[in-house]
C-alpha cells in the first residue's frame, strides 16, 4: 500500500552545493593553490595586454619580521585598487617590493654574529645580512599571499638585488655628476648606540630628562666697552644648557643683537642677562642683591642696560678649559627660556655650526662615534686628564656639573623633562655631532622646463603642485617639509647598504668624478654585487694614471660609507618602474605626460608618515634626475590603533596579528576589516572588531547562498526573461541593483572602500534578506518552476548575483570566486571571477533607474504604514500572521495612480494574502469630519498616510486598513484563499496551487486507494 506523498514535497525549495559553512581557514589555502595552478597573475597580464595601464607602484616594506596589521592594511588597500582597476578594464600590473638594506638588519646580524663578526671579512657579514633579509622576504611574501593579495610574488623587486644596487649607485653617480653632491663637516643627528648618522625621517621625539644648568662665564674683554657703568667691575654672563656634556666644545656665547640686556649688580659679581629673562634668572640662580645680600636681586640692582649688539666679539673665559670664548650675535636667540646668552658649540648644533662658520670657530667634534668625549689637548694643557675624558656623553653630564660646582661656575640647576630627539631604530636619545658627511644640496640650481633657473628645492615644491594628494592635507605637509628641510645627508657609517663608491684624494679629500669610470663601477655592481666594492683591491678598480682634478694628487682611498636607505627606496621609480620590462613602457609614457591622466596614472599609496619618508625621498630623486615628480597620485593611510586609540604593542597585549586572524577566521575576514575602515583616518582594530567582520561575513555568505539556491534549475540561455517582460517588482530590484553598481563603481574609483562595505551590507541585509528574498518566497517555492512569474524573479536573482559577485570580488576575493563556481553555467565564462570585468550598469538595467526608484520610494512609504498597521492589528489580536491578513487601501482619487499601476505587485510588496484598492473622492472630507483620528499635524493617524506623487504638485491622502483575509489557509502555500478544494487526497489546496501542480505535471494521489480485485 503506497502512502499519500507529502504536499510539502511539491514545493520548489532553494538548492545549491554552495555550503553554508565557509571553513575559510581550511578552504582558502586550497583556493590559493588553484589560483597558482591557473598562473592567475600571468593570466591577468595576458588578458590586460593592449588595455590602458594603471600603475600602482609598491612602497617596499622593510624585510625584518613577519607582517603586522599595518602591513595587512597597506597591502589589502593596494590589492583593492589593483583588482578594481583590473576589473574596470585597465591593465594593472603589481610588482611588490622589499626594502632590504639598513640598520635594523645589520644590527640583528651583529647581535647574532657577536664577537665572530670581528674576524669575518666584510662580504661574509653582508652575506649574512642578505640571508637575513631573504628569510623575511620569503615569509612576508607567503603571508601577503595568504590574505589574498595578487601580484608578481615570484619575482618581487628587492633593493638588495644586484641590478637594483647597480641602479642605486647609478642614481648616486648622476647626482654627483650633475653637481648636487658635496662633502662637508656638519652637525647631523647621530645615534651613539648605532654609531651612525640619522636622517630627519629617522628621528622621533620622546620625553627625556636632562640636567638643566646655569653656568657663568667671566668676561675677559674691557667691560667699559660694553657700558661705561661697568668699568673695572668683575663681569659675568650666565648661560643655560640641558647638555652639560657639550660644554667642553663651548666656543662662543650668542646674544640677540636687538634684545635689551641688563647688568645686575649682585652679591658675587655683575651678571649680564636679557632683560626679559632677568627675573627668572634671579629666581632660578638665587641671585642676591649686592646692596643688601639678605634680599633677592631686583630691578633696583640693574647698573647698566644695552643692546645685545654691543657684546659682539666681547671675550669670556671658558669655565674649566684654557679657552677664550667669543661673544657672537645670532637672531635665533629667544627670550622664552634660558638667559638670552646662548652657549654655542659648533660641533653639536646646527644653529651653532652656522654661527661658528660666520665667526670662524673650530667645528671639530671631540665626541667619537660611540659618544665618548675626548679632551682637546690645546685647551687642557694639564698632565692629568679631566675625569670626563673618554666618558660617554650621558655619564659625563654629572661629572661636568660637579666640576662646574667645584669651580664656582655653577649658578643653579635642576633636572628637566622635555621632548628630545630619539633614534627611531633603537629608541635611544641621540646627539648632534659634526662629522664629515655626504650631502645633496637642496639649493642646487636647476633649469625648469621653460628654461628658468630655480633651485632644486623650488622645483620640487612646484612638482608637488601637479600631484593629486589624497587626503588633500598631504600636499601642505610635504610642501612644508621640503621647504624647510636641511640638505640631505646621504651617507651612513655602516656596511649593509650600497657603498658610496667613490675614490677620495689622499691629499685634498676631494672625490674623483669621472662618468666613464663610474659606468665601469656600475657594471661591476651589476655583475658581482655591491660586495665587489669591499673585495676588489683599489688598483684593479682605479686606472693607474688616475690623477686628482683639484690638486693633482695620485694617491687615493676608497670611501667606505654607504648610502642612506631612503636613497635606496627613493630611487625605486628608476630601479623598478623605469627598468623592469613589465613596467618600463607604461612608466616612460607617464613620464612624458604632463600631470595626472587616467590612462597614465602612477599611484603611490602608503602610510601618512611617508611624507617625510618614501614619498619625500622619491620626489627628490625624481625631480633631480628627471625634472618631475615620480607619481601623479599619492594616497595615504592612517595608523592602525586599538579600539581605545592606542598604538598596538606587545606590552599592552592589544595587537591583532593578521595571520593569526587568517588562520582562525579566514584571510577574507582580514580583507573585510580593511574594507570596513576609513583608511584615510587612523583605523581601529581588535579581536572584537574582527569578530564583527566575521559575523557580517556570515550574513553576506548566506545571502549569496540564498541567491544561488533559488537559481537552481535556471538556465540563463533558455529561461531568461526579457527586461520589458519582467514583473514590476523584479524590474524595481534591477533598477536598484543598477543604482548600487553605479555607486560602487564610483567608490572604487575614489578608493572609498568603506562606503562599498557599508552599501553592500545594507543591500544584502535590508534590500535582499529583509525584503526581496523574503517576499519572493511565495513565488519561488509555490509556483511551478517554469512559470513565467517565477522565471522573472529568477532572471533578476541571476542578474543580481552576477553583478554582486563581480562588485565584491576585489574585496571578498576568496568568496566571490567560490560563488562564481556555483553560478548557472554560461558559455565562455572565465575560469575565475578575477578574470571577469565589472558589470556595466546599463547591462544590469537598460533604462534610467531614477524614475523607477522614485515611484517605488512612494510605494515603500505606503509599505511602512502598512507594516506598522499589520503589527498593531496583530498585537490587538484582530489578525494573525501577515498571510492571514488582507489590506484595504483607500486612496484619494488622482492619488491612486501608482497603486493602480503596480496593483499586481502589491500583494508581494506587502507580503499579505490579498490587497484591495478603493478609490475615494472625499478622503479630505473624511479627515475633516473624523478629527479623532487625526494626529498632531491634523492629517495623519495610524491608518492614514499621504504621499507626494511625482509631477502632481500636491500631497494625496490614503488610508490603510488591515483585516482578516477572506478565505481559508491553503495547505500548500499558506495563503488565505477563497477557492480551496481537495486535490485528490490533498485537502484544502487553492486554485493557484492546483494549477501550479498541473503545470508541474504532478498528478494528485487518488483520494481513496483503489480496491484491489483478485484476477480471476
Ligand atoms: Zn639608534
Ligand atoms: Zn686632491
Ligand atoms: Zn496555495
Amino acid at each position: 500500500m503506497s502512502s499519500v506523498p507529502e504536499l510539502k514535497a511539491t514545493l520548489t525549495l532553494p538548492q545549491t552545493a554552495f555550503p553554508m559553512k565557509a571553513n575559510l581557514p581550511q578552504n582558502e589555502p586550497l583556493r590559493l593553490a588553484r589560483w597558482a595552478s591557473l598562473q592567475l597573475y600571468q593570466e591577468l597580464r595576458n588578458a590586460g595586454r593592449g588595455r590602458p595601464v594603471y600603475l600602482l607602484h609598491d612602497g617596499p616594506p622593510y624585510a625584518n619580521g613577519p607582517i603586522h596589521l599595518g602591513h595587512a592594511l597597506n597591502k589589502g588597500l593596494k590589492d583593492f585598487v589593483v583588482k578594481s582597476k583590473t576589473m574596470a578594464g585597465f591593465d594593472a600590473p603589481y610588482v611588490p617590493g622589499y626594502d632590504c638594506h639598513g640598520l635594523p638588519i645589520e644590527i640583528k646580524v651583529d647581535e647574532k654574529l657577536g664577537r665572530r663578526k670581528l674576524d669575518m671579512p666584510v662580504p661574509a657579514v653582508l652575506e649574512a645580512c642578505r640571508a637575513y633579509a631573504q628569510k623575511y622576504i620569503d615569509l612576508q611574501t607567503e603571508q601577503f599571499q595568504r590574505i589574498g593579495c595578487f601580484g608578481r610574488w615570484e619575482n618581487p623587486y628587492k633593493t638588495m638585488a644586484r641590478p637594483y644596487e647597480a641602479r642605486t649607485l647609478e642614481a648616486f653617480y648622476a647626482f654627483l655628476e650633475k653637481g648636487f653632491v658635496y662633502r662637508g663637516l656638519k652637525p647631523v643627528y647621530w645615534c651613539i648606540h648605532d654609531r651612525t648618522a640619522l636622517a630627519e625621517a629617522e628621528v622621533e621625539y620622546a620625553n627625556h630628562t636632562s640636567p638643566s644648568v646655569y653656568v657663568r662665564y667671566a668676561l675677559t674683554s674691557d667691560p667699559a666697552a660694553i657700558s661705561p657703568a661697568l668699568a673695572a667691575r668683575q663681569i659675568f654672563t650666565i648661560i643655560w644648557t640641558t647638555t652639560p656634556w657639550t660644554l667642553p666644545a663651548s666656543m662662543a656665547v650668542a646674544f640677540h643683537p636687538d634684545f635689551e640686556y641688563v647688568a645686575l649688580d649682585c652679591d658675587g659679581g655683575v651678571y649680564i642677562v636679557a632683560n626679559e629673562l632677568a627675573a627668572k634668572v634671579i629666581a632660578d640662580c638665587k641671585l642676591r642683591s649686592r646692596k643688601d645680600p639678605a634680599q633677592p636681586g631686583s630691578q633696583g640692582d640693574i647698573v647698566a642696560r644695552f643692546k645685545g649688539a654691543v657684546l659682539d666679539r666681547a671675550t669670556f673665559q671658558h669655565p674649566f678649559l684654557e679657552r677664550s670664548i667669543l661673544g657672537v650675535l645670532a637672531d635665533y636667540v629667544t627670550a622664552d627660556t634660558g638667559t638670552g646668552a646662548v652657549h654655542t658649540a659648533p660641533s653639536h648644533g646646527a644653529d651653532d655650526f652656522y654661527t661658528g662658520e660666520r665667526y670662524g670657530l673650530d667645528p671639530t667634534s671631540r665626541v667619537d662615534a660611540g659618544g665618548h668625549i675626548h679632551v682637546d689637548p690645546a685647551a687642557w694643557p694639564l698632565a692629568t686628564p679631566p675625569a670626563w675624558d673618554g666618558m660617554n656623553v650621558w655619564k659625563a653630564n654629572p661629572v661636568i656639573v660637579a666640576m662646574l660646582e667645584e669651580r664656582g661656575a655653577l649658578m643653579g640647576g635642576s633636572p628637566l623633562e622635555h621632548s628630545y630627539p630619539h633614534c627611531w631604530r633603537c629608541h635611544h636619545p641621540i646627539i648632534f655631532r659634526a662629522t664629515e658627511q655626504w650631502f645633496i644640496s637642496l639649493e642646487t640650481p636647476m633649469k625648469r622646463a621653460d628654461g628658468l633657473e630655480i633651485s632644486f628645492r623650488q622645483l620640487a615644491i612646484e612638482e608637488i603642485e601637479k600631484v593629486i594628494w589624497d587626503p588633500a592635507w598631504g600636499k601642505e605637509r610635504i610642501t612644508n617639509m621640503i621647504a624647510t628641510r636641511p640638505d640631505w645627508c646621504i651617507s651612513r657609517q655602516r656596511i649593509w647598504g650600497v657603498p658610496i663608491a667613490v675614490f677620495l684624494c689622499e691629499s685634498c679629500n676631494q672625490p674623483i668624478i669621472d662618468p666613464a669610470h663610474n659606468r665601469k663601477i656600475v657594471d661591476l655592481f651589476e655583475r658581482e654585487g655591491a660586495e665587489a666594492w669591499h673585495t676588489a683591491p683599489l688598483e684593479t678598480l682605479l686606472p693607474p694614471e688616475a690623477k686628482c682634478a683639484h690638486c693633482g694628487g695620485t694617491a687615493f682611498r676608497k670611501e667606505t660609507d654607504i648610502l642612506d636607505v631612503w636613497f635606496d627606496s627613493g630611487v625605486s621609480w628608476l630601479a623598478v618602474c623605469e627598468s623592469d620590462p613589465d613596467l618600463s613602457a607604461a612608466y616612460k609614457a607617464f613620464q612624458k605626460g604632463d600631470g595626472p591622466r587616467r590612462d597614465h596614472d602612477v599611484l603611490y599609496l602608503e602610510g601618512g608618515d611617508q611624507h617625510r619618508g618614501w614619498f619625500h625621498s622619491s620626489l627628490l630623486t625624481s625631480v633631480a634626475l628627471r625634472g618631475r615628480a615620480p607619481y601623479s597620485h599619492v594616497a595615504t593611510a592612517g595608523w592602525t590603533l586599538d579600539e581605545q586609540g592606542r598604538a598596538m604593542s606587545k606590552s599592552l597585549g592589544n595587537g591583532v596579528d593578521p595571520i593569526d586572524i587568517a588562520n582562525r577566521m579566514g584571510g577574507e575576514i582580514v580583507r573585510l576589516w580593511v574594507a570596513s575602515v576609513d583608511f584615510r583616518e587612523d583605523t581601529a582594530a581588535s579581536e572584537n572588531l574582527m569578530q564583527r567582520c566575521a559575523e557580517l561575513y556570515k550574513k553576506l555568505r548566506n545571502t549569496f547562498r540564498f541567491l544561488l539556491g533559488n537559481l537552481s534549475g535556471f538556465n540563463p540561455e533558455t529561461d531568461k526573461v526579457e527586461e520589458r517582460e519582467l514583473l514590476p517588482l523584479d524590474r524595481y530590484m534591477l533598477a536598484r541593483t543598477r543604482e548600487l553598481a553605479e555607486k560602487i563603481l564610483a567608490w572604487y574609483e575614489q578608493f572609498e572602500f568603506h562606503r562599498i562595505y557599508q552599501a553592500l551590507n545594507e543591500f544584502a541585509i535590508v534590500d535582499l534578506s529583509a525584503f526581496y528574498l523574503d517576499v519572493l518566497k511565495d513565488r519561488m517555492y509555490t509556483f511551478a518552476p517554469t512559470n513565467p512569474a517565477r522565471r522573472s524573479a529568477q532572471t533578476v536573482l541571476w542578474q543580481i548575483t552576477e553583478a554582486l559577485v563581480r562588485l565584491v570580488a576585489p574585496i571578498m576575493s576568496f568568496t566571490a570566486d567560490e560563488v562564481w563556481e556555483h553560478l548557472p553555467k554560461v558559455e565562455g565564462r572565465e575560469p575565475t571571477v578575477h578574470l571577469a570585468r565589472f558589470p556595466k550598469p546599463e547591462e544590469i538595467f537598460s533604462g534610467d533607474p531614477a524614475p523607477v526608484l522614485a515611484e517605488w520610494e512612494r510605494l515603500f512609504a505606503i509599505r511602512e504604514d502598512a507594516l506598522r498597521i499589520l503589527e498593531e492589528e496583530r498585537k490587538a489580536k484582530r489578525i494573525g500572521k501577515a498571510l492571514e491578513a488582507k489590506l484595504v487601501i483607500t486612496a484619494e482619487e488622482g492619488g491612486d495612480v501608482l497603486l493602480l499601476k503596480y496593483r499586481s505587485s502589491l500583494k508581494d510588496l506587502f507580503n499579505v494574502s490579498e490587497v484591495e484598492l478603493v478609490t475615494s473622492i472625499d478622503l479630505q472630507e473624511a479627515v475633516r469630519t473624523n478629527p479623532t483620528e487625526a494626529n498632531a499635524d491634523g492629517l495623519l493617524v495610524s491608518h492614514w498616510g499621504s504621499t507626494w506623487l511625482p509631477g502632481h504638485g500636491r500631497k494625496y491622502l490614503y488610508r490603510v486598513d488591515a483585516i482578516s483575509a477572506s478565505g481559508t489557509k491553503c495547505a500548500r502555500c499558506w495563503n488565505f484563499m477563497p477557492d480551496l478544494s481537495d486535490y485528490g487526497a490533498w485537502q484544502n489546496v487553492c486554485g493557484r496551487c492546483r494549477s501550479a501542480l498541473k503545470e508541474m505535471d504532478i498528478d494528485p494521489p487518488a483520494a481513496e486507494p483503489p480496491i484491489e480485485r483478485a484476477i480471476p
